[in-house]
């Protein structure tokens, strides 16, 4: 058995040889244009056999011929015969297509290369070009760059997926601010008055005596209290026979936020995140109404609106806001010319969503960072804006609570 010469020197095994390419399996432009080329791996397997082809370097004028195996080029001239395999059941000998005008000496090229069809110029050596070759991978460099740019799309498109699932979660809780409000309106309607509002006292006077004389009863804080959880308190509020659904009562954006026992506990949620503007419906102490003369009991000089014919300016008066989650506690959302009671939500971008008494809903964004408290997971007690900005916020909401009484 013959061997290949090497075009390096090193002795290799038998090399596999085309042995019946009389026609090529494979007619590709490059045949057309006078040359064909072979690969030796599984494509043309067929045409070959393990007989090395002789007189490489005999041929002038002569087809190029390229075999490739193991990162060596091979050529042989057409005119050459190619003896069978040894072991064969016959002699079978071959006569390679004869074509003209191309010249191609063997040379060694790296494993990456594959021979091209343009790999062949007349009349001189086999020019295999970087630019119209393929390779079989990358390189160090180029995954580095496909990786820093996949990294770089990732920076830029995490925070905009970040500020579509807020935006997506404010535009739910709009939605679940504007049914309780046409909840609040049904009511209203129905009984020629606004649902009753009332302080964490009465509400808890009628939790312990078991009563609902409220828009809804139950007090929230960050214990394990069931009054978190317990939607009994939600449905049978005045508001609860007009409203399917109780996770209306709560925004979305707020049932991340719950405390290290009620996580404990396995809750994922508190029944509710939204409170009711304190100078709209009527105030119950002991169980009996305390707003005189349609004015509110702490600020007399406000007023407090106890039918929707009270409100002169509907589209101008909230009804329901998102409340920061450390003073929720009663659905009685209070502040007063000198501070925040109550501090309201900015889990919406900075903003809270607010419903108006005409029925429609807005987000409206906080001007202070002030107004923008994080999170503390403890009550925190009435709190005072100290900078401009703090008691514009402050000055806004309560221009949309209530007017002057008369
Ligand atoms: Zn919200």
């Amino acid at each position: 058995m013959k061997y290949i010469q090497n075009p390096l020197g090193v002795p290799r095994r038998p090399r596999l040889a085309c042995s019946a390419p009389r026609t090529p399996k494979r007619r590709t432009a490059a045949h057309s244009k006078g040359f064909a080329t072979h690969r030796a791996h599984g494509v043309s397997r067929s045409v070959w056999s393990a007989t090395p082809p002789v007189a490489f370097d005999s041929a002038r004028n002569a087809v190029c011929r390229q075999f490739r195996r193991n990162g060596i080029l091979v050529e042989a001239p057409p005119t050459t015969r190619f003896p069978a395999p040894s072991g064969a059941a016959s002699p079978r000998t071959t006569k390679m297509p004869a074509l003209t005008g191309l010249i191609c000496a063997g040379r060694a090229f790296p494993q990456r290369w594959r021979p091209s069809r343009t790999s062949c110029v007349s009349g001189g050596r086999c020019a295999i070009s970087q630019k119209t070759e393929r390779r079989r991978g990358f390189t160090l460099l180029e995954l580095l760059t496909v990786i820093a740019v996949i990294a770089i799309l990732a920076a830029l498109l995490l925070p905009l997926l970040g500020r579509a699932k807020d935006r997506a979660k404010s535009m739910y809780c709009l939605n679940n601010n504007r049914q309780l409000t046409l909840a609040w309106l049904s009511y209203a309607n129905d009984n020629r008055r606004l649902a009753n509002n009332s302080g964490r006292r009465e509400m808890l006077r009628q939790y312990h005596r078991k009563g609902f004389n409220n828009w809804v009863n139950a007090v929230m804080d960050w214990t394990r209290s069931e009054q978190n959880t317990n939607l009994a308190y939600i449905r049978n509020g005045q508001l609860g026979p007009y409203l399917r659904a109780p996770a209306v009562f709560r925004c979305p954006a707020a049932d991340t936020f719950l405390s290290a026992p009620q996580r404990a506990a396995g809750w994922s949620w508190r029944s509710r995140s939204f409170s009711m503007n304190g100078f709209v419906g009527t105030f119950l102490s002991n169980g009996v109404p305390a707003v005189v003369n349609e004015r509110n009991p702490f600020l007399p000089w406000k007023r407090q609106f106890i039918a929707l014919t009270d409100i002169r300016n509907p589209a101008g008066t909230y009804v329901f806001i998102d409340e920061h989650p450390d003073t929720l506690n009663d659905a009685y959302f209070w502040i007063n010319s000198e501070g925040w009671a109550d501090l309201p939500g900015s889990l919406h971008n900075r903003g809270a969503n607010l419903s108006y008494s005409d029925g429609h809903c807005e987000r409206h964004q906080w001007r202070s960072a002030q107004t923008v408290a994080p999170v503390r997971f403890r009550r925190d007690r009435a709190w005072h804006p100290t900078d401009k900005l703090a008691r514009s916020d402050l000055g806004w909401l309560l221009d949309h609570a209530t007017q002057d009484a008369r």
